[in-house]
């Protein structure tokens, strides 16, 4: 016999549990089924990623569901915790710092600065004797604008995930820890999974939120996605001296690094290999890309040690690095997307599973319009990328 839900997810990370949290918050009744395979998320970017949360962007949606991510991940211990056991979450507010180094990158920002300020975000421009005075650490002359946003800042990813995935077991959610291997269509609907232990499911819809692996089971239905799998490299390092404390910054030139624990981590991607899984950590990375950009930035960093290193991937949307969210307009469309966040999608995830918990339910956006965010401008081969932002 197969089993049944009303909806099934496939990805039990973060958006797959904060479009759960949504669902089951707004109706309890509703029968939702999380397919899991791996409940260690060794590899899950939700488990490994610098988790910032920040306004600087230059979309309305974008900037939107930011500040529904601060709101969300400020009040999480109290919207997570259980009676017997509250979950408090860190949440690093130390701000976040873009540099622009030429005119245009300058312009950009301005740009981005009316749009922040206009949706009521804490955002200055700083000029490089601004930026200097603030971080006495920092290298400024190269800077011709910088955007600061101190209320921005990361959380403990760790701790959003395992907080949500207890949550909404909680809730009522069935968890099935297994891999999702087939997908079963009839007609113009998607009525089944087929999963590795030999299980099947059956469902009215299906949320493909399997991030960098989205597009695998994106294929499975024919649904053809400008999404891939981007490797990266993050590095967690130390320095023997005591810096006064940095924002997450965000270097023109393509580096950036924020702090973390006693030290610092910093990330880098690797465009040349766009479309591959690759779990090897290269140090000459670190060492040819990465440390000349930030020791540039930050001087004491010449003489910083790597503590640990591991790799992983974004989910990259090569059009417009945007996400891809809702259904697969001119395909099955109770099949759902949630995929291509290239590399902001932590701090999207509670507004977009709001959002996709109301268009399961009530069929439209309510709290927040992301028909932009669609299917729809693939098939119109219409891209809506942030305005200057950069791999
Ligand atoms: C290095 C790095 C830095 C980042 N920094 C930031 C940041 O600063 N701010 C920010 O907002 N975002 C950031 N992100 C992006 C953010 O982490 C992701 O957008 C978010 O975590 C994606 O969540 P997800 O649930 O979609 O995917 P994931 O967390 O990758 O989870 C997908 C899940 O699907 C499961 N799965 C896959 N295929 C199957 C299958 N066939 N069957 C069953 N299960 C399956 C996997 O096991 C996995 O657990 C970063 C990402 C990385 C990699």
């Amino acid at each position: 016999m197969a089993e049944r839900c009303d909806v099934l997810i496939v990805g039990g990370a973060l958006w797959g549990c904060a479009t759960a949290y949504h669902l089951l918050s707004r109706d309890p009744g509703v029968r939702v089924t999380i397919v899991e395979r791996d409940a260690t998320f060794e590899h899950a970017a939700s488990a490994l990623s610098t988790a910032g949360v920040r306004i600087l962007f230059s979309q309305e949606e974008s900037i939107r569901m930011s500040q529904y991510g601060h709101e969300f991940y400020g009040n999480f211990a109290e919207l997570m915790g259980l009676e017997e056991n509250p979950l408090p979450l860190a949440f690093h507010r130390n701000g976040y710092l873009f540099t622009a180094g030429s005119a245009e990158q300058s312009a950009d920002m301005e740009e981005n600065f009316r749009i922040q300020s206009s949706l009521g975000c804490d955002v200055r421009l700083l000029d490089s004797a601004a930026v200097k005075r603030q971080w006495p650490s920092m290298v400024a002359d190269d800077i011709a604008c910088a955007a600061w946003s101190p209320g921005d800042g990361w959380i403990d990813p760790w701790g959003a995930l395992t907080g949500l995935f207890r949550k909404v077991k909680a809730l009522g959610a069935t968890y099935r820890q297994a891999e999702v291997t087939g997908i079963e269509r009839d007609g113009n609907k998607i009525s089944a999974v087929r999963l590795a232990d030999g299980g099947r499911i059956e469902a009215d819809i299906f949320l493909n939120a399997a991030g960098a692996w989205g597009p695998v089971l994106c294929e499975m239905v024919g649904m053809k996605v400008p999404v891939a799998p981007l490797p990266r490299q993050q590095f967690y390092f130390e320095t023997d001296v005591t810096l006064e404390p940095f924002p997450l910054v965000r270097d023109h030139f393509g580096a950036g690094f924020r702090p973390e624990g006693k030290g610092y981590l910093a990330g880098i991607g690797d465009p040349e290999r766009i479309g591959q899984f690759s779990w090897d950590v290269h140090h000459e990375w670190f060492e040819e890309r990465l440390w000349p950009g930030i020791a540039s930035r930050v001087p004491a960093f010449e003489r910083l040690k790597v503590k640990s290193s591991w790799a992983c991937h974004y989910s990259q949307n090569t059009f417009d690095g945007n996400m891809i969210l809702g259904p697969w307009i001119g395909g099955a469309e109770n099949f759902l997307v949630a995929i291509g966040d290239s590399g902001h999608g932590l701090q999207h995830a509670p507004a977009g599973g709001r959002a996709l918990a109301e268009l399961i339910l009530k069929g439209r956006y309510e709290t927040l319009d992301l028909t932009r965010l669609s299917y729809r401008r693939i098939i119109d081969n219409v891209p809506y990328p942030e305005r200057g932002m950069r791999l």
